[in-house]
């Protein structure tokens, strides 16, 4: 009898275990201004143990219905996204955004395939996708594992902003903005008209060192019309959710810096194999220094000394 009974009690245990377990994770949101949510990553690399956590994602949800920016770097991060937003609504998912094609950005976007759900993205963003997306998922499931990555798609856009393009959720509109090659070469900024808020993408980083995919000179060209959206916050792609445009000073430093120095290496004749000494007054201003300056440096050295 009392067996039986531990037996019992062993069951519920494992029924009521297999249950918790099964629930799916919730990425912990919160509302930055009314109907926008964001999750602030981890300022990290990609890892099978943060699921790929590390960007920035969000969502607004407008009187009729929701729009996603930004995916996450795994399809377990994006079922948690979506959870998220179930948890405050059941209004539609009308529109996945993509700020552009790193993986940090787009890998949950399988996560939101539905009926009525338009992924939207940069003109240039399906191109991005289509030539480096199959480099990524290889490196990542290397990375992460087949269990993370296996289940990744490369979902191109359906909507393609050329230049500027207005998306209406019920009595709040976004602005789109696709920008010329800066940080990648398909950059998408979202605005909030109704609450001031500017999702930057990777245009904005904030403590996680600037990664420099693109263009240096057009990256730093951007910065003018970037300062120029009128809103009161951003949400960069990596990094606190701050006010705007204060927000850009520590990148536009960096940037200047990098600029500079590397065209100093160039005048002196120096190869570009010194280039990863460039910025070095920066180091200790950021996260992740070591793990992305010389890359920067060396790209930047290659687009700089054709000047
Ligand atoms: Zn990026």
């Amino acid at each position: 009898m009392v067996s039986r009974l531990i037996i019992l009690i062993m069951v519920w245990a494992l029924t009521l275990g297999g249950v918790v377990h099964a629930a799916p994770e919730t990425l912990e949101v919160s509302e930055i201004a009314p109907g926008v949510f964001v999750y602030i990553g981890q300022t990290a690399l990609m890892t099978a143990g943060n699921d790929g956590a590390i960007a920035n994602v969000g969502f607004i949800i407008g009187d009729d219905a929701v729009a996603v920016v930004d995916t996450g770097g795994s399809v377990r991060e994006g079922r948690a996204l979506l959870a998220a937003i179930r948890a405050r609504t059941d209004k539609p998912i009308r529109y996945v955004i993509n700020t552009h094609a790193h993986p940090d950005h787009v890998f949950g976007n399988a996560a939101f395939q539905a009926d009525g759900t338009s992924f939207v993205g940069a003109k240039n963003l399906p191109r991005a996708l289509a030539v480096r997306g199959p480099h990524y998922i290889e490196a990542f499931r290397r990375l992460m594992g087949p269990e993370l990555i296996d289940e990744v798609r490369l979902i191109a856009p359906s909507i393609l902003v050329e230049d500027r393009m207005s998306l209406d959720l019920g009595g709040r509109s976004l602005t789109l903005k696709a920008w010329s090659t800066a940080h990648s070469d398909c950059d998408l900024t979202v605005s909030d008209d109704r609450s001031r808020t500017l999702f930057a993408g990777d245009l904005v980083f904030l403590r996680h060192i600037p990664v420099m995919d693109g263009s240096l000179r057009g990256w730093i060209g951007d910065l003018g019309g970037l300062a120029a959206i009128g809103a009161d916050r951003v949400v960069p792609g990596h990094g606190p959710v701050s006010p705007w445009p204060l927000a850009l000073s520590d990148e536009r430093r960096y940037l200047d810096t990098l600029a500079h120095d590397i065209s100093g290496l160039i005048k002196a004749g120096k190869p570009i194999s010194e280039a990863a000494g460039a910025a070095q007054s920066e180091r200790g201003k950021w996260e992740l220094f070591d793990d992305y300056n010389a890359r920067n440096a060396t790209a930047a050295f290659s687009e700089l000394e054709w000047e």
